[in-house]
């Protein structure tokens, strides 16, 4: 047994954590009778890679890459290959993943269960839009092939499946023609929603990346800067990564009450000197977070939440206001709260979380009295129709997800018995 934490580090309970690295004994393993969940970085901040007590299949160690057609961008790979890994491989041959969330430490089969987006959703969809097919291995022993065109049902429950279906073995991806790591970037500063909402209409589809940083102790002038990118051909100079690292667990939490609003002033000053246009390298753009290891150890032992919703985008913006304004109000809230909108398009999964709207996204030191916040969050986000993202969440309550997800139902009769999580306990019932 090992003890097991996901990203939010909210909790570290034990597993019995099986390491798996040779794709013939994946079937043998899952047909043991234990019920389980496959575990790929632990890059979800809540409980959906969890399964306290239980087994944990960890997917790292399936990391060969089978197939890559350089004349077609088509590469067939395990499920536990790393983002990372694809990029570094494909894009020297000028391909890249069409879908790259805010870490590219994140696995092809965590990617797909959770049908992950990029800030180019507007652009290329979520993960699952470029799965050419993939393998599905049930804990009875079947085998499923599925793609959008070869069994598009169990494809449909898989991608953003939460790993309930089974374990994805391996996939085949559509990798897209880019022109090299480089961008063109620009970063502008702006007042209001009101600014937010023009700069996301001119940006869709001009510009192939945007998202914007939001001051989250700014209620009524909400306050942000807006980063928008297009690859660029060109050699532009060389980028070198330098990681820094937290070195240990605080004894409390570095982000709180006290230190928000100078952590978001100091944020701000130090950003707005990157006002303009650049060119940028696609890691520090993509992931900025990526530059230092283990920054989640920042909110110390008790860890943090991250709470991730989407609201449609004709209720306007006032959900969004409203809940940007009972954020600043609570004194709760992080230096990295984001805003963007999705593109209008529908996911292909049944769990997708990804829909068209606005997305706002922020971390909550994990304190008592921050689920009084949630819950005020929960009521606008449901009022307005919209949905929380399970991949970040370790709380939303289980009206809440049926309520954001009305293809549960359909959902459920692709479900593997022997496949079962903490989120799955939480918010199915077993
Ligand atoms: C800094 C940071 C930024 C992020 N930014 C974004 C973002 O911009 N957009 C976004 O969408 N997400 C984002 N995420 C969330 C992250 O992309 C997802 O949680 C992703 O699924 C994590 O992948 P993982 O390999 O770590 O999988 P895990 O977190 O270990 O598992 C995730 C889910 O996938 C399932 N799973 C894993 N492997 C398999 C498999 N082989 N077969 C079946 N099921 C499997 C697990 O059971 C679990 O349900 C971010 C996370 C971090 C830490």
């Amino acid at each position: 047994m090992r003890r097991v934490s996901s990203w939010g580090r909210l909790s570290a309970f034990a597993h019995e954590v099986i390491e798996l690295g040779d794709r013939s004994k994946v079937a043998g393993e899952l047909a043991r009778g234990r019920p389980g969940i496959a575990h790929g970085l632990g890059r979800s901040y809540g409980d959906a890679c969890l399964n306290p007590d239980g087994v944990l299949w960890r997917t790292a160690g399936l990391d060969r890459f089978i197939r890559f057609d350089e004349s077609s961008g088509r590469l067939v790979c395990e499920a536990g290959v790393v983002l990372r890994d694809i990029q570094h491989l494909v894009l020297p041959r000028g391909w890249g993943l069409p879908v790259l969330p805010g870490t590219q430490f994140v696995t092809v089969g965590g990617a797909i269960a959770n049908d992950v987006h990029g800030k180019n959703h507007h652009e290329t969809g979520t993960f699952g839009d470029h799965v050419r097919s993939l393998r599905l291995l049930r804990t009875d022993g079947q085998e499923i092939v599925c793609g959008p065109d070869l069994r598009p049902d169990w494809f449909a429950a898989t991608v953003g499946g939460l790993g309930l279906t089974g374990l994805i073995v391996e996939a085949e991806l559509q990798l897209r023609q880019v022109p090299g790591p480089w961008l063109d970037a620009e970063t502008i500063a702006y007042s209001g929603l009101d600014e937010f909402f023009r700069l996301s209409e001119e940006s869709h589809p001009a510009w192939e990346h945007a998202v914007s940083w939001i001051d989250c102790t700014s209620s009524d002038a909400v306050r942000g800067l807006f980063m928008r990118a297009q690859p660029v051909a060109g050699e532009h100079g060389t980028w070198r990564e330098r990681r820094r690292a937290i070195p240990l667990v605080p004894p409390v939490s570095l982000v709180n009450r006290l230190t928000l609003k100078p952590l978001n002033r100091l944020y701000w000053t130090m950003n707005k000197r990157q006002l303009g246009r650049r060119i940028a390298h696609y890691e520090p753009f993509l992931f900025p977070l990526d530059g230092v290891r283990d920054w989640n150890r920042l909110y110390g032992p008790a860890g943090f939440y991250q709470y991730q919703c989407v609201v449609p985008r004709d209720a306007g913006s006032a959900p969004i206001r409203e809940m940007l304004g009972a954020i600043a109000r609570s004194g709760d809230g992080s230096v990295l709260a984001v805003l963007k909108t999705f593109g209008d398009r529908w996911p292909t999964g049944l769990l997708s979380f990804a829909r068209p709207g606005v997305t706002l996204a922020l971390d909550f030191q994990n304190r008592a009295g921050v689920e009084i916040l949630f819950e005020r969050l929960d009521a606008i986000v449901a009022a307005a129709g919209g949905r929380l993202y399970p991949a970040k969440d370790a709380r939303m309550p289980r009206s809440m997800f049926e309520a954001g997800y009305p293809r549960l139902g359909e959902f459920l009769d692709y479900r593997d018995p022997g496949m079962s999580s903490a989120m799955s306990r939480r918010l199915m019932g077993s």
